[in-house]
């Protein structure tokens, strides 16, 4: 039963292969993907390294249990990271239509995918079409997590934190004995770890990438799981928060999130096989209407905190300027979101003001923003705040004067 139901599930991620926009062998061949699968074959070959000298495999059943558990946890963590990656997250078909015709006023149009925007799905520019309940982009499999692929991943991280907490463990153990090694020949032991100066050094790198590993896991599958419970993506998870604070400065009765129909129908839809993820039941009363009105007010709030200045200095799109603005480079934004490059003259409209980079798009010579959106260093605008600033000093200076 469990041979059949795994080589249907094969079946049918392996058919769904040829709906791709990229071939999967493509999608594996990015830093992402190839990352993972470097990471994933060297603490494997460090843990074989190390079982060979504390805990043979083949001189007890406790040392073939222990690097069976492992070779178990590396299996399954590929298996759903090429599973994850394969079946991808579900995009919305072209030309989707809303079931019911009061959605035609709110859902938004897709002009690249030709389709309505299904609820609680966005377009993703990298995947080049409208994702399923679109959780967010990852660089790890080259893909979008949605819909189709959302518990797929999960798994995937769920193997990963356990491969890698076993490796995390054997590795500081091991390190331990190779660092002591001194002390237990002292003690009239035979020394169990034996290394070289090289050895020790890429021993030590593997123990942190594995506690690395380790707690990164543990980060990104607790979010994923409370999203289970709740049901919602990470991009909701923003919103939801964004309402809290500005319903309550604004006078307004807290936001009751739609689509949280409480834990066991959540995951009860999250395990559902014949549900195709385009139109999502709610809570009684909503409707998907009031996530999308709530999304538009947000929006609409940081429209209206936006503001425009003039480029004063060269900036060339790079993610750490360090020769030219040292201070940024240190503290750079840590996001996949692009950077802007910017030339004299320039004007950009900005939408996210900060103490070193803002984001924000750049405008033509008739005001309309052109381009793509993007980060850059503050320093190399003129800001309201540099305008006040100069015109304190220039008072100043006439003060002085007059003085
Ligand atoms: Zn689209
Ligand atoms: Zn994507």
């Amino acid at each position: 039963m469990i041979v059949n139901n795994t080589v249907s599930n094969m079946i049918k991620v392996f058919s769904r292969l040829s709906d791709m926009k990229l071939p999967p062998i493509g999608r594996l061949l990015s830093w992402g993907p190839l990352t993972i699968l470097s990471i994933m074959s060297f603490l494997t070959y460090m843990v074989f390294y190390f079982a060979e000298m504390w805990w043979v495999p083949t001189e007890s059943v406790g040392g073939m249990i222990h690097i069976s558990v492992y070779c178990l946890m590396t299996a399954g963590s590929l298996y759903w990271f090429f599973t994850a990656s394969f079946t991808g997250p579900g995009c919305v078909p072209k030309g989707w239509t809303p079931p019911n015709d009061a959605a035609f006023d709110y859902l938004s149009y897709c002009n690249t995918c030709k389709a309505y925007k299904a609820p609680r799905s966005l377009h993703c520019k990298k995947c080049g079409f409208c994702v399923k309940k679109l959780d967010h982009h990852c660089p790890w499999i080259n893909i979008c997590v949605g819909h189709d692929n959302h518990l797929y991943f999960a798994i995937f991280l769920m193997f990963t934190l356990l491969g890698c907490f076993q490796a995390a463990i054997v590795l500081t153990i091991c390190l331990y004995h190779a660092i002591n090694r001194n002390w237990y020949i002292h003690e009239g032991q035979e020394p169990v770890i034996n290394l070289s100066s090289s050895s020790l050094m890429l021993a030590m790198f593997a123990t942190g990438l594995a506690i690395g590993a380790v707690v990164a896991a543990v980060f990104l599958l607790h979010g994923q799981i409370t999203g289970f419970i709740k049901n919602y993506t990470e991009v909701e998870g923003w919103v939801l928060q964004k309402a809290k604070y500005r319903r309550r400065a604004a006078g307004l009765p807290a936001f009751v999130y739609p689509y949280d129909l409480g834990w066991r129908e959540n995951i009860k839809l999250l395990l559902a096989k014949d549900f195709d993820g385009l139109w999502w039941p709610v809570r009684k009363g909503c409707s998907p209407k009031e996530m999308m009105d709530e999304q538009k007010a947000q929006k609409q709030d940081r429209e209206n905190r936006h503001f425009v200045c003039n480029v004063s200095d060269e900036y060339n799109g790079s993610c750490v300027p360090v020769t030219t603005y040292t201070r940024a480079s240190l503290t750079p934004p840590l996001n996949l979101a692009p950077r802007i490059p910017l030339c004299v003259g320039e004007t950009v409209r900005v939408f996210i003001d900060g103490p070193q980079w803002l984001f924000g798009v750049k405008l033509t010579a008739d005001g309309k923003e052109s381009g793509r959106r993007g980060y850059f260093p503050r320093a190399a605008v003129y800001t309201d705040a540099d305008l006040d600033e100069a015109q304190i000093n220039t008072t100043n200076t006439h003060k002085t004067k007059a003085a």
